[in-house]
C-alpha cells in the first residue's frame, strides 16, 4: 500500500498537448477515478503512472520512491484494461502463473514440462499463491477453464486475478468494465469497491463513466482537455461542482442549465423570477444549474413548461418539459405514483429549490451563494 503523487505531468504528441501540469496525490489504500470525457488524457496519465509512456515533464512518486525514469517491471503496479488480454491457450490458473513465473523463476524454472521438475518448491509455492487470490474472487471453479469458457463477467475476474497475484503495491485500471453488458457492469462496481475493501490497496480507476466515478471512488479527479477540473469526493463534487463544465458533466440524467441573473441589489433571479434574494454577488449574467431533482412540479411555482417527453424508470420518473425561451427542455425529477395524470402536451408549473441552485459566472467558475435564509421560491 503506497503513496502515488504525480507532479507537474505534462506531455504532447507531436504538436498536440495531451496533459498540461497535472498534480494529484492518491493517498495509500485510496480508491481514486479519472473520470472525463474521451480524448482527455485519461489513459495517457495512467500509463505515465505505470511506466509505459514518458512524460515530457514531472515527476512521480510512488511511496516515498521517484520512479519518473524506473521501468514499469519496477514499478511493481498492475495494470487491468479494457481488454482483458488473457492468453486464450492457457488456463486461468495457467494465466495468473505468468507474471509470478516471470518475476521469480529463472529460465530453466520457466521451461514447459521440465520446469515443474527442476524448480519444483518454487511452482508448489507460486501454485499456493495463485489458489490465494483466486479464493479471494471466488474464482477457485474457473481456474481449470480456458478463457474461451468464461463469461465476460467471469474473464474480467481472471484478468483481476492475474494482475493481484504479484501483490501489487497499487492496481491501475483503464475502462476495465467497458466490455461487459449493463447490468454486469452495476454487478461489477459492487464487487470491485468490495474487494478493494478486503485488499486495502490503492486502487487508480480511469473511466469516461461519471456514474462509476460516483459509485466506486474515495477521491475522483473530473478531468477535461489534459487538465484536472476537481478533485475531491464524490458526493462533494456532485453537491457542489467547482464549475460549470464539472456540473454539467457529473449526473444523470446532466444538470439543468438555466439563463440567469445577478441584479444591483444582488438578487438572482431565473428566467425573471426572483430566485433568492440578496446573495451577496456583484451584478452581472450567470448560468444557474438546478439538478432534476431539485426541480419539482409545484402548482404554485414560478416557471411553466409543457411536457414533451416522459421517461419512465420504475422508480423514477423525468420530466421533459419545455420551456418558452430555452432550447432545450427543462428535466424533472419525480415519482411515477404521483404523476399517473400527467400527460404528454400538459402545461406544468414548477419551482426550483433555492438551497440547491448551482451559480456559475460568466468564467464558468462556481460562485458562492449568500443564503441567508431559506426562502420559499414563488
Ligand atoms: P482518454 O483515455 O481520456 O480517452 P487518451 O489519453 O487516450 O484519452 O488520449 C488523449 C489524447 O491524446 C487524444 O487526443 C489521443 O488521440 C491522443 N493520443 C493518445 N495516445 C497517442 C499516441 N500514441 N500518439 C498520438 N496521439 C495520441
Ligand atoms: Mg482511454
Amino acid at each position: 500500500m503506497s503513496k502515488i503523487v504525480l507532479s507537474g505531468i505534462g506531455k504532447s504528441f507531436g504538436s498536440t498537448q495531451v496533459l498540461r501540469g497535472i498534480d494529484l496525490t492518491v493517498e495509500a489504500g485510496e480508491f481514486v477515478t479519472l473520470v472525463g470525457p474521451s480524448g482527455c488524457g485519461k489513459s495517457t496519465l495512467l500509463r505515465i503512472l505505470a511506466g509505459l509512456e514518458a512524460a515530457d515533464a514531472g515527476e512521480v512518486t510512488i511511496g516515498d520512491r521517484d520512479v519518473t525514469r524506473m521501468r514499469p517491471a519496477d514499478r511493481n503496479l498492475a495494470m487491468v484494461f479494457q481488454s482483458y488480454a488473457l492468453y486464450p491457450h492457457l488456463t486461468v490458473a495457467e494465466n495468473m502463473m505468468t507474471p509470478l513465473k516471470l518475476r521469480d523463476l529463472g529460465l530453466a524454472g520457466r521451461l514447459p514440462f521440465v520446469g515443474p521438475i527442476f524448480a519444483r518448491a518454487e511452482h508448489l509455492r507460486l501454485r499456493k499463491q495463485v489458489h490465494r487470490t483466486a479464493a479471494t474472487l471466488k474464482i477457485e471453479a474457473l481456474l481449470d477453464r480456458k478463457p474461451g469458457q468464461l463469461s465476460g463477467g467471469q474473464r474480467q475476474r481472471a484478468a483481476l486475478g492475474r494482475a493481484m497475484v504479484r501483490n501489487p503495491v497499487a492496481f491501475l485500471m483503464d475502462e476495465p468494465l467497458s466490455n461487459l453488458d449493463a447490468a454486469l457492469r452495476v454487478h461489477m462496481r459492487a464487487e470491485l469497491s468490495e474487494l478493494h475493501r478486503r485488499l486495502q490497496t490503492t486502487f487508480v480507476y480511469v473511466t469516461h463513466d461519471q456514474a462509476e466515478a460516483l459509485t466506486m471512488s474515495d477521491q475522483m479527479a473530473v478531468m477535461m482537455n489534459g487538465e484536472i477540473l476537481q478533485y475531491g469526493r464524490p458526493a462533494h463534487v456532485y453537491a457542489a461542482p467547482a464549475s460549470l463544465e464539472v456540473a454539467k458533466f457529473v449526473g444523470s440524467p446532466a444538470i439543468n442549465v438555466l439563463p440567469g441573473e445577478i441584479n444591483g441589489t444582488g438578487d438572482l433571479s431565473v428566467m425573471g423570477k426572483t430566485l433568492i434574494p440578496d446573495t451577496r454577488l456583484a451584478r452581472q449574467p450567470v448560468s444557474v444549474g438546478v439538478r432534476p431533482e431539485h426541480m419539482t412540479l409545484d402548482p404554485d411555482g414560478p416557471f411553466k413548461g409543457v411536457i414533451r417527453h416522459r421517461e419512465n424508470l420504475g422508480s423514477d420518473i423525468f420530466l421533459h418539459a419545455q420551456v418558452d425561451g430555452l432550447d432545450k427542455p427543462v428535466i424533472l425529477r419525480s415519482h411515477p405514483r404521483l404523476l399517473a395524470g400527467t400527460g404528454l402536451a400538459e402545461e406544468v408549473t414548477f419551482s426550483a429549490l433555492a438551497d440547491e441552485v448551482h451559480v456559475f459566472g460568466a468564467d464558468g467558475l462556481r460562485q458562492h451563494v449568500a443564503k441567508p435564509s431559506l426562502v420559499e421560491v414563488g
